[in-house]
């Protein structure tokens, strides 16, 4: 539990705008960061942060200090987003900004394997289910531990991670459907299906000593699952490096 972040947060609560303002502060790029994930553009993703803001000083008071204030703030975003989709729901969808400019990198880029890690994997996470961009954004972007990441989904933990396994693999499936020019590479990049749900855990460290052992050692004979944890691990450390980079 941040200490500062608490004591901002009783401040706010008792009136303190200087105090809220401050607790924004360290806050708010990664609240933008989030609502651009769920929001078709730039426009709507500072609405987002600005009612997201106005809930939480409203809701100040009420916090209970049962999760971490960040976890909190992430919560009320990512409630404010849900309910700006449903908003939305019956108006015609909007082009993906991003659209345009694939078109425009796959015309003049004969071999799309260059295309930035960083704008195929924003278009992937486009494409996944809302419930699996959810939990790809809070615990693989925004780096949320897995109880935090459960709070602010309200879930249980266990579900929690297994969603977040389904949403990792079909995250690396998005990911590599970009690559059109790589049939080679795109044969049998997963690795063996009974360990895969344990080697997600594992590059969590979330693995008890005796499953991690076990992963060490089918690490060793196996070349497919070395491989299919290096491409994810690459796959986490560009979503992080790509958390606050501009849409
Ligand atoms: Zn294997």
């Amino acid at each position: 539990m941040s200490s500062a972040d608490a004591e901002l947060l009783s401040r706010a609560a008792a009136g303190n705008e200087l105090a809220f303002r401050a607790l924004l502060g360290r806050h708010d790029a990664t609240m933008r960061a989030v609502a651009r994930r769920f929001s078709d553009a730039r426009v709507e993703a500072a609405d987002i942060v600005q009612e997201a803001t106005l809930c939480a000083w409203q809701a100040a008071r009420t916090f209970r200090g049962d999760s971490e204030v960040r976890t909190w703030l992430l919560g009320i975003t990512l409630n404010v987003c849900r309910r700006s989709r449903r908003r939305r729901a019956d108006e015609p969808a909007a082009l993906d900004p991003l659209e345009g400019h694939h078109l425009v990198a796959a015309a003049e880029e004969p071999h799309p394997v260059t295309v930035d890690l960083h704008l195929r994997l924003r278009r992937a996470l486009r494409g996944l289910a809302t419930e699996d961009r959810e939990v790809i954004v809070l615990r693989d972007m925004v780096g949320m531990s897995g109880a935090e990441t459960a709070v602010a989904l309200e879930i249980s933990v266990a579900a929690m991670k297994s969603r977040l396994h389904r949403a990792r693999l079909a995250l690396k499936r998005e990911v590599e459907g970009g690559e059109a020019a790589r049939p080679a590479a795109r044969a049998d990049t997963f690795g063996c299906a009974d360990v895969l749900e344990d080697l997600s855990l594992y590059m969590d460290g979330e693995l008890g000593a005796e499953g991690a052992a076990a992963i060490d050692e089918h690490l060793r004979e196996c070349d497919r699952c070395t491989r299919f944890g290096g491409d994810l691990a690459r796959i986490l450390t560009s979503l992080r490096e790509s958390l606050l980079a501009g849409d």
